[in-house]
């Protein structure tokens, strides 16, 4: 493993923190965790934990002698000082005589003693890092370790080839009672520089970051060197049976069977492939290698203890997918049952949804609550293919216990990394049209903000290039008109993210002329931009919520001239008037599916239908003010793109409402519905 530290680069560091504020001691302390944060064979997703001993003062013009430890919710890649919260370090070593601490004890003791009440919580190894009496502490679960580790013969292993200097450590749980083991190999061997934790990770330490770090990059090569020695014997592969099903085509499927109708539980889902998961999932004897517990221990909180594997052959027979999603849940079940009689305190189950889904001959669904918590499910399954395919290669793959799994998956500390507060449309996915265009884009915001993961869709290339610098959310350059160029986009949305829950039928343009004499061209190309554009769409998004069997919403932009025609407008309000026909038809057509499909009658919204000059125009020729002319109304008040979108989240949401038709215009008895 290369060692990164660059002298000029660590200079760096130290003047720009100095700025800002922050001692060497901890510029350096940034540097080398962003270091070792980096490099994903030592750390992925807030994985592993840095610490320095310092001094810093308080309030009081006191110097303290603190430990700032990495705070829960920061990833070591790029990490603050903020990242690094203060404790101050003589409380912590006072309580080295205790022998237990309950984790209540342990969180409120380390919250109480911050130099910063707001600073984020301390690391659950923040009393680890403060029995370790050297001024640099470097945690990770680096792949090398863990394949020499997660091995029944894992400690011989360590002990060929590690020297005196570093201590091997049998697993013990994480927290108050693993300082305690630490503390106690220290003190008999005060001259370690590391300690090699059997099938959880590696810490190093020295009075200098630099050391530290080095400590960490040469055990962690001399690891990957000895396993690079072990006679390696390939996998032996399933057969190549491939048919012609497609990952989009069985993610909607699959999504439905993750939900939880009772719960409203809804999952996101990312389709993945690469060789090196190609080569683990599709290996014999996967269902015995895979199911035996993660590489260490905090992955489980995230993938649970075992992945849902799914043959090929099963793809094409529901039946069989339901009974193996059954069998997952029952397995589950029995696994909690299982080990919570052997636990302390009382445990709540959680849900019985696998994170994994290993579909052979094809690839991986990785599952998550949001968008987020899917992709790093993705990655943790990568890092975990990785080291198994490895150890099995070389030997037999033996992770910690059930019980101990157990004991990290339904730890509360773990558990409040993960728990954050549910948003009314978490786990639903939301696919806009015309997502560049004013309301399209304030709509956006608006689902975002509720928790909904949102695809956004624009046929204008450049915009969309403009948005993907924007945001991380998906953005699609599709043209709605054409039948093909919908569809494609659909299969991208179900590859990435699963399916569809809500459709936001925006897109639309605004055409005009007298309707005698108007070019039919102009009228059939209006009658493609605001009514069969919309049918696409509709249409392929009501067929993956069929595939879901989790009901859907179809939310449709029409517009006023579906009911109040305007004089030279027919080529727009004629179309629009069939597309409140289509939203009733699809409410008709696919009630009983629990598929709703509602309407947004708009008018006199500042758009691109209805921009700037447009609407100079229309006040001069009424001769008006521009304020008059956009409160026209009976509220006498200007509507808005965002009054738009807060109607179509009110139709979203409204689960008894379907076939109906939402006015935003501030009130016109002529445009209103009877
Ligand atoms: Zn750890």
């Amino acid at each position: 493993m290369k060692n990164n530290w660059s002298e000029s680069t660590a200079k760096t560091y130290i003047n720009k923190y100095k700025k800002l504020g922050h001692n060497k001691d901890v510029a350096l302390r940034v540097y080398t965790s962003r270091l070792l944060g980096r490099n994903p064979d030592l750390v992925i997703h807030g994985g592993g934990n840095t610490s320095v001993k310092t001094k810093l003062s308080d309030l009081d013009g006191k110097s303290y002698d603190v430990l700032c430890v990495k705070g829960s919710g920061w990833d070591m890649a790029d990490i603050e000082p903020q990242g690094l919260p203060a404790v101050k370090l003589k409380p912590l070593l006072n309580l080295k005589k205790k022998s237990y601490l309950t984790d209540e004890q342990m969180v409120n003791y380390q919250k109480r003693h911050l130099l910063d009440v707001n600073s984020p919580n301390p690391s659950v190894e923040t009393f680890l890092h403060a029995f370790l009496p050297l001024k640099y502490v470097d945690h990770t679960h680096a792949n090398s370790i863990l394949d020499i580790t997660d091995r029944p013969d894992g400690l011989k292993l360590c002990k060929k080839i590690f020297n005196s200097k570093v201590a091997i450590v049998p697993y013990v749980m994480p927290g108050f009672m693993l300082a305690k083991k630490v503390q106690e190999v220290y003190e008999k061997n005060p001259n370690i520089n590391c300690l090699i934790l059997l099938k959880h990770g590696i810490f190093t330490f020295s009075d200098n970051a630099k050391d530290a770090y080095k400590l960490m990059i040469k055990y962690v090569t001399q690891a990957e060197v000895a396993i690079k020695k072990l006679k390696h014997k390939k996998i032996k592969q399933v057969t190549n049976k491939y048919n012609n099903i497609k990952p989009h085509q069985v993610a909607p499927i699959l999504r439905g069977l993750l939900s939880n109708k009772d719960s409203n539980d809804k999952y996101i889902i990312n389709f993945r492939k690469n060789k090196k998961l190609d080569y683990f999932i599709n290996g014999k004897t996967v269902k015995k290698y895979s199911v035996k517990g993660t590489i260490t221990p905090d992955h489980v909180i995230r993938i649970k203890p075992f992945p849902l594997i799914i043959e090929n052959k099963d793809l094409s027979n529901l039946k069989n997918l339901n009974k193996l999603f059954n069998n997952y849940k029952q397995k589950y079940i029995q696994y909690f049952k299982r080990n919570k009689s052997k636990s302390r305190g009382k445990k709540v189950m959680l849900d019985t949804a696998p994170r994994l889904i290993y579909v052979q001959n094809m690839g991986l669904f990785s599952v998550g609550k949001t968008m987020k918590d899917c992709l790093i499910a993705g990655d943790l399954a990568e890092a975990n293919a990785k080291v198994i395919s490895s150890i099995e290669e070389t030997g037999q793959y033996r992770p910690i216990t059930e019980k101990d799994l157990f004991d990290v998956e339904y730890w509360s500390l773990e558990q409040a990394k993960i728990k954050k507060k549910m948003l009314p449309l978490q786990g639903n996915i939301v696919v806009i049209t015309g997502a560049c265009g004013v309301i399209g884009y304030e709509t956006y915001k608006l689902f975002k903000s509720q928790g909904a993961e949102v695809v956004l869709l624009d046929k204008d290339v450049k915009k969309i290039n403009d948005l993907r610098k924007k945001t991380n959310d998906l953005c699609i350059e599709c043209d709605v008109t054409n039948k093909n160029s919908v569809i494609k986009a659909f299969e991208i949305i179900c590859e990435r993210l699963g399916g569809i829950d809500i459709l936001i039928s925006n897109a639309g343009s605004a055409d005009t002329g007298a309707i005698a004499e108007l070019d039919e061209k102009l009228l059939r190309k209006s009658f493609e931009n605001n009514f069969f554009s919309h049918q696409n769409c509709a249409s392929q998004a009501t067929k993956i919520m069929l595939k879901q069997k989790n009901k859907g919403c179809l939310l449709f932009n029409i517009s006023k001239q579906s009911v109040n025609p305007g004089k030279n407008f027919g080529p727009y309000g004629l179309p629009k008037a069939a597309l409140l026909s289509l939203c009733k038809q699809y409410a008709l057509d696919y009630g009983a599916n629990g598929i709703r499909s509602n309407g947004v009658n708009a008018d006199r919204i500042e758009s691109g239908l209805l921009n700037k000059k447009m609407i100079k125009s229309r006040a001069k020729a009424r001769s008006i003010t521009i304020a008059d002319y956009m409160k026209g109304n009976l509220l006498h008040d200007e509507v808005t793109s965002k009054d738009v979108a807060n109607a179509f989240l009110h139709l979203a949401l409204s689960q008894k409402t379907t076939g109906a038709i939402l006015t935003v215009d501030g009130g016109n008895i002529a445009a209103s519905m009877r």
